[in-house]
């Protein structure tokens, strides 16, 4: 029963908590001892009557308190110093105590006799209880299982009887008859009656406090158990509990699925097994536990090791625990922080990619929060306007941003305060709050801002330095619409500012006008002198023509030697005839020009709205028309176009249209005109001309049709005509003249123009010496080497070729010398300027002496009276031509044969 007792109250008072046991412990001692003492006393009872055997007081209540006394230290000893050795030194204690309780108890035993002890027995009853004791206890202290404890019960209750049984072995009792021993004491069954009683109080006293220790034991066990089941169940969070030393003696699932260790893989284990080896070989889990006892806790952050070697991040809190201000241990929370430690480091290097890319991005960058405070700016803002980077602080607002930014600019650049003043206002009102903007900073920088505002209403501006891209722009535009050779504006530039400014009210007192210039001798100037001369001369035309315009107007080139001018004049003649004047002023000139005197000279054609057209389209197509009749009128002149001019230019296209169909219908034929000796008046050939015979516009001179022939290209067709029919009718003549025929410059360029030529005279039968081909020198000027190389093929024919209009071209002489020609005609403008004319007479008279020093025979034009041709007698002319001699017609000798 007592052993029993024992194993009970030990175990609810082991399982209560900290601050309880020690009460607890006491509680048992007291019940323990004092039940072994009952026992013991209720046995000596069971002598009593047999011995007559009475009990001294002293003695009995000593070794009830002794073994009290006893069995309380042994117990705190036990409580004091856990662990089976403590145990086992506690139960050798309680061993002591329960002989002390039997030895001391049997003392009050009065007897009259003598009370004698066998030594031997007395010891071994104490060692043999001792000993069982020691067992006992250790084995009543496990709480695991319930096997141990009910030996520990077995050991006990051996030990309290071999004390008690072996103690009473160890007593003779011996009588003396007749001697009066007995003392004064209590009586037996007073003695029993005290003893049961105290028996019965102390056990319902034990069993009540035993039974609520138990029910608040459970209580608390159930508690404990759950809340040993939520640390151990944590899964998340590893706890372990270690030792004063580091020895691990808890730990719990999270614990386990952390590091993979099992319970009782670690248990009993040093916790440094976590640490790496460096770590370990530094001490650090030492500092680590006398850093939690200094500070009241160590926290860390590290690499912790798995139980199969891989780390993980970890962060790791250990903080000491005390019972009753007495270290008992650690508990030590760890937590799994890998993936958090990684994606800090994924941020931190998202966060160095990012601050790496906005440094080197092409663009300057600046972040605004949502007050508008600058959050961020990046380097390259700062080198983009050439200022120093610290002038941007954060908290700026974009104001400010601007303000310094151009306030050091202009201090960089020298300029002054107000210039960056006028720049920060242009930049300001470039400004919005969002979308792109351009800005020209300065001549050396423009920038593209782009702003855009961001969900948490922050804002982000880019800024790009465009400069280059713009200066490139504005040279593409420039090219775009200027001419690259003279930098006047093209004929497309002109062509708008013509509409913006014609789409324009003009101001009261002024007109719109077109000029459209042409140089007349620009072919030639390019031919004679070659193309550097050319770019040369319409260089010098155009700055002569901005000049001439002025800030009243925009000249361009509209291609080749032409130019266009449109201006605001006057709206008086005079006020064109002015305007006309400065721009024939501007073309007709002579200069040096890449070390060649050039003779520049250009025709110009005006358009005035609204009588000039009333579309852009009509005002230039109109100052063209104009340009081209002063061409064909006078050279180096002007003329403003007119409703008559318009009529003209339609018959014109009238005739162009009905020229093609001239063949076809036959309205073609040819008229000749004699050419005679100027001594005899003999006629010794015919030039044949060609007339078109139209039934609306009647017979027309080649001069109203042949240059619209040449520009249509039907001039080959007709001039093959020509011939052909020349060739046939002069065959047909009685008497063998010569047959003079006039071929075009387009004509003689033509490869198989020998061929035709060949074709006409076989075809005929005309002998090839009877044939006389007339060109002008411009002929010889299109395509020099070509005519030169179809001239030799048909002198080779033994046809002979004659320059006509000689004195009129450019450079007579140059044609003359580059050919072997077999006469010269002399241009009839000569012979009919000769009366006025000193001049005409002086050139007549050296084409003459050019002609007689070349031997070549010289035929003068244009003679039409008798006067005309007594000069060429006293000049020494040989041959002559003109109304005076006949006018163009039939043949002479035919009508005489007929
Ligand atoms: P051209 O070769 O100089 O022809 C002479 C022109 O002078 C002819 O004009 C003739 O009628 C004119 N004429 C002759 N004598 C006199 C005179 O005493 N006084 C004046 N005022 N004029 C005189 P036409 O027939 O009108 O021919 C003009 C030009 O047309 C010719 O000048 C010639 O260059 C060209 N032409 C004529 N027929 C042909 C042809 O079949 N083919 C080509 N390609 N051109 C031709
Ligand atoms: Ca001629
Ligand atoms: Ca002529």
């Amino acid at each position: 029963m007592t052993a029993a007792a024992l194993a009970v109250m030990l175990q609810s008072a082991l399982s209560s908590g900290r601050e309880r046991l020690r009460i607890h412990l006491l509680t048992t001692g007291i019940v323990v001892a004092t039940a072994i003492w009952a026992a013991q006393f209720l046995a000596l009872l069971a002598y009593s009557a047999r011995y007559e055997l009475t009990f001294l007081p002293g003695p009995a209540f000593a070794s009830l308190a002794l073994g009290v006394l006893g069995f309380g230290l042994s117990l705190e000893m036990f409580e004091y110093r856990r662990g089976r050795l403590q145990a086992a030194w506690a139960g050798l204690s309680c061993g002591l105590s329960t002989a002390t309780i039997h030895f001391v108890g049997t003392m009050s035993v009065s007897f009259r006799g003598i009370v004698a002890r066998d030594l031997s027995l007395a010891i071994s009853a104490v060692v043999i209880g001792t000993l069982l004791s020691a067992v006992a206890l250790p084995l009543l202290s496990r709480r695991d299982s319930r096997g141990p404890a009910a030996l520990g019960i077995g050991f006990f209750a051996a030990s309290m009887l071999s004390v008690h049984i072996l103690g009473m072995q160890s007593i003779r009792l011996v009588r003396l008859d007749g001697i009066e021993l007995v003392q004064k004491g209590i009586a037996p069954l007073e003695l029993g009656l005290l003893v049961a009683f105290g028996s019965l109080l102390l056990g319902g006293w034990a069993l009540s406090v035993s039974m609520s220790r138990h029910s608040f034991q459970r209580m608390l066990g159930r508690h404990t158990r759950e809340f040993s089941h939520l640390v151990h169940g944590l899964r998340d969070t590893a706890i372990c509990m270690i030792d004063t030393r580091g020895h691990v003696v808890s730990w719990n699932e999270g614990a386990r699925r952390l590091t993979g260790f099992n319970e009782c893989d670690i248990l009993g284990r040093h916790f440094e097994r976590f640490y790496g080896e460096s770590e370990r070989l530094r001490g650090s889990p030492a500092d680590a536990l006398k850093t939690a006892l200094d500070q009241g806790a160590y926290k860390t952050r590290g690499y912790r090791y798995r139980k199969d070697g891989s780390r993980f991040w970890a962060d790791v809190t250990m903080e000491p625990v005390y019972d009753h201000a007495k270290l008992i241990g650690f508990v030590k929370i760890t937590h799994d922080i890998t993936a958090r430690i990684e994606a800090e480091e994924h941020l931190n290097q998202i966060r160095s990619d990012l601050e790496a890319a906005t440094a080197n991005m092409v663009q300057g960058l600046i972040l605004y929060d949502a007050e508008g405070r600058v959050k961020m700016v990046n380097a390259r803002l700062a080198r983009i306007f050439g200022v120093p980077e610290h002038i941007f602080v954060p908290g700026m607002t974009e104001e400010e941003i601007g303000q310094a930014t151009i306030r050091s600019r202009a201090a960089m650049r020298g300029s002054c305060d107000a210039e960056a003043e006028r720049v920060a206002a242009k930049l300001k009102s470039t400004s919005r709050s969002e979308g792109y903007v351009q800005a020209d900073v300065d001549e050396d920088l423009t920038v593209s801002i782009n702003r855009r505002m961001l969900p948490n209403g922050g804002k982000v501006v880019t800024v790009e330095d465009v400069t280059d891209r713009h200066k490139a722009a504005e040279r593409l535009q420039f090219m775009a619409t200027h001419d690259a050779l003279t930098g006047l504006l093209n004929r497309e530039a002109f062509r708008r500012m013509l509409d913006a400014e014609f789409a324009m009210a003009p101001p009261d007192d002024k007109v719109l006008a077109v000029a459209i210039v042409d140089l007349d001798l620009f072919k030639e100037v390019n031919d004679i002198h070659g193309h550097a001369v050319g770019d040369a001369l319409l260089q010098e035309v155009s700055a002569r023509l901005e000049d001439a315009v002025g800030n009243s107007g925009i000249a361009a080139r509209l291609g080749g030697d032409e130019f266009a001018v449109l201006a605001r004049i006057g709206k008086d003649d005079i006020d064109c005839a002015n305007f006309a004047a400065r721009l024939t002023n501007a073309v007709n000139f002579t200069t040096i020009l890449l070390h060649k005197a050039i003779q520049s000279a250009g025709s110009v054609g005006i358009a005035v709205a609204p009588d000039g057209g009333e579309t852009t389209k009509a005002l230039i197509g109109n100052a063209d028309l104009a340009m081209y009749r002063a061409k064909t009128k006078l050279r180096g002149g002007w003329l403003r176009y007119n409703q008559k001019m318009g009529r003209r230019s339609r018959e014109q296209r009238e005739l162009q249209d009905a020229l093609r169909n001239a063949l076809d219908r036959d309205e073609f034929y040819l008229a000749y005109q004699s050419q005679c000796l100027v001594q005899t008046g003999q006629v010794f050939g015919y030039e044949a001309l060609l007339r078109w015979r139209h039934e609306r516009f009647g017979t027309l001179p080649p001069d109203r049709f042949v240059k619209a022939a040449e520009e249509n290209g039907l001039i080959l067709a007709i001039g093959e005509w020509v011939l052909r029919t020349a060739c046939i009718e002069a065959a047909a003549w009685q008497a063998p003249h010569k047959l003079a025929v006039n071929i075009s410059a387009i004509q003689l360029i033509q490869p198989d123009f020998h061929q035709l030529v060949t074709h006409a005279l076989l075809e005929s039968g005309l002998p090839a010496d009877r044939l006389e081909i007339e060109i002008t020198e411009s002929v010889i000027i299109t395509d020099k080497n070509r005519a030169l190389h179809n001239l030799r093929r048909i002198k080779a024919l033994g046809v002979s070729v004659a320059i006509d209009d000689f004195g009129t071209g450019y450079s007579s002489l140059d044609t003359l010398n580059s050919f072997e020609f077999d006469k010269i005609k002399i241009d009839r403008t000569f012979l009919m300027d000769a009366k006025r004319s000193e001049a005409s007479r002086a050139i007549i008279r050296a084409v003459l002496a050019l002609g007689r020093s070349l031997n070549l025979p010289v035929l003068a034009e244009g003679v039409e009276s008798e006067e005309d041709l007594a000069l060429l007698r006293a000049e020494q002319c040989g041959e002559a031509q003109g109304f005076y001699f006949g006018r163009p017609g039939a043949v002479e000798c035919d009508r005489l044969s007929a």
